[in-house]
């Protein structure tokens, strides 16, 4: 992606905004598309939402989406809105006219295609909503487009589940919607599709459930939690033990996106899927790994001007990030704090970069988290280097923190001996370094790493 004047701009509003997976999904999209436009995430304060929208249209920024907290708090700041999103009383896609933006809810949409992407039909369905917050009302407007029979709002707070049940009877002049409290699954005796569109669950490892009761989970037929991450969610587990067909939201994430990227570019978008967009990002980064001396940096920028890659030093960032050099952060702060510095930023890696050269620290494999991280982001080509070059190299290298000793050789047999079975383990492509130019070298993981895959 290469930005020039003509560049289009386009952004994410938010807070928190650091966990979203809309710049990587709207950049591929534009990429595959042959769009000139970039897409980036703005964190927005509470209290600057305003300044924020009058910015960004004075910035000629194209479009915006919306995320927490602000899907219901922008609609203020728009000069149109779209009917179904008032509908939902929610945007989360802004979209550039004169004067202002116009609000638009593609989450309707986006769950509508994953729906149909899915096979799943609603029409004459007997349907659970479980939560009535912004994406339950979007669920509960995806149902009655589709025709279901019943709709049974469940909600921890009745109120809000009896509230969202009659904006929905009244806009569709039915009385199909029932808005209940969650206990009252009990009285429910039927079959169901379910929807889960409560948080509980959303970034949680423990697979904490809403309604922890095995006999709820065998009435699902169907069951949808629109939380993508964690993937298997508490009651994505329950259901598919239970019997019933499963599946998360990362359908309906990526729909959304589709969408809005539609009405920004005025376009239709047909026979794309997920899975066309997130594993050419798998693949896209390659990672460098190897002991300090091995060329990563020196291969890692060579390589990314030949594939026309982005380069990023994870040592660099962290530099960058902490306003210092890594040997002042050992000096000052100790090893250990570099290293929880390092695990955060590789957890980063998938999320943030795409078609990027990334070398890495040579400790960073020491944990067995990063490897993970590491491996999730890309394709791991290892440059291996004997303990002779290593010497050779480092000699007049006198500022590696791990090198402070009296005996420096002993100390690199030490972390050779330790470290090259981890980066051998974890490596897709090994790469012996000894004896060839940097050319050489780049060739060869070229060779390996673009045509082998
Ligand atoms: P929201 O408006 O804040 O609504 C939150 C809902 O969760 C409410 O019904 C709330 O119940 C319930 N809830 C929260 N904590 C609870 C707890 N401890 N026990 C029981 N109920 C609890 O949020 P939202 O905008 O609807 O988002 C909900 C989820 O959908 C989020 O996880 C979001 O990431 C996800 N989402 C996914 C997509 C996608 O594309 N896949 C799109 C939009 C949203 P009360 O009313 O009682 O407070």
């Amino acid at each position: 992606m290469k930005v020039n004047g003509k560049t289009k701009l386009y952004g994410v509003i938010g807070n928190p905004i650091e966990h979203t997976l809309s710049p990587m999904i709207q950049n591929n999209l534009a990429n595959q598309k042959c769009i000139d436009s970039i897409y980036v995430p703005f964190l927005v304060k509470e209290n600057n939402l305003k300044q924020a929208i009058e910015g960004a249209y004075s910035l000629n920024v194209q479009g915006l989406n919306v995320t927490v907290p602000y899907k219901e708090k922008i609609i203020e700041y728009l000069v149109a809105i779209d009917k179904e999103a008032n509908i939902v009383g929610a945007v989360n896609t802004l979209v550039r006219v004169e004067g202002g933006y116009k609000g638009y809810n593609t989450d309707i949409t986006g769950l509508s295609m994953a729906l149909r992407k899915q096979n799943v039909c609603l029409k004459d369905r007997n349907v659970i909503i479980l939560g009535a917050g912004g994406a339950a009302r979007a669920a509960a407007v995806v149902c009655m487009k589709e025709g279901v029979k019943c709709l049974y709002i469940l909600n921890r707070t009745l109120e809000k589940a009896k509230k969202l049940a009659e904006m929905i009877n009244v806009s569709y002049k039915t009385d199909i919607a029932k808005g209940l409290i969650l206990e009252d699954y009990n009285q429910l005796t039927d079959r169901y599709i379910v929807f889960q569109t409560t948080t509980v669950g959303l970034h949680s490892k423990e697979l904490p459930v809403l309604i922890d009761d095995d006999n709820f989970y065998k009435k699902i037929m169907i069951g949808i939690d629109i939380i993508y991450e964690p993937p298997i969610t508490g009651f994505i587990d329950r259901a598919k033990k239970a019997g019933a067909r499963v599946y998360n939201g990362l359908d309906m994430l990526f729909y959304q996106a589709v969408h809005a990227f539609e009405l920004w570019n005025n376009i239709k978008i047909d026979n794309i899927t997920p899975q066309m967009i997130f594993n050419n990002v798998n693949y896209n980064n390659i990672i460098l790994v190897g002991f300090m001396g091995s060329g990563k940096s020196t291969v890692g920028r060579e390589l990314s001007s030949k594939l026309q890659f982005d380069f990023h030093d994870t040592d660099k960032i962290i530099e960058s990030m902490e306003q210092m050099s890594v040997a002042d952060i050992f000096e000052e702060q100790g090893e250990e704090a570099f290293r929880n510095m390092e695990t955060e930023l590789a957890t980063k890696l998938k999320q943030n970069f795409d078609r990027s050269v990334i070398a890495t620290g040579g400790g960073i494999v020491m944990r067995s988290e990063n490897v993970q991280s590491l491996k999730e982001a890309g394709k791991i080509v290892y440059l291996k280097v004997s303990k002779d070059n290593v010497i050779e190299r480092l000699e007049r290298d006198k500022k590696r923190p791990l090198l402070q000793v009296n005996d420096r050789e002993q100390r690199i047999i030490e972390l050779l001996e330790k470290r090259n079975p981890i980066y051998t383990n974890m490596a897709d492509h090994i790469i012996d370094t000894d004896n060839k130019t940097v050319d050489e070298i780049v060739k060869e993981i070229m060779t390996k790493v673009v045509l082998e895959g």
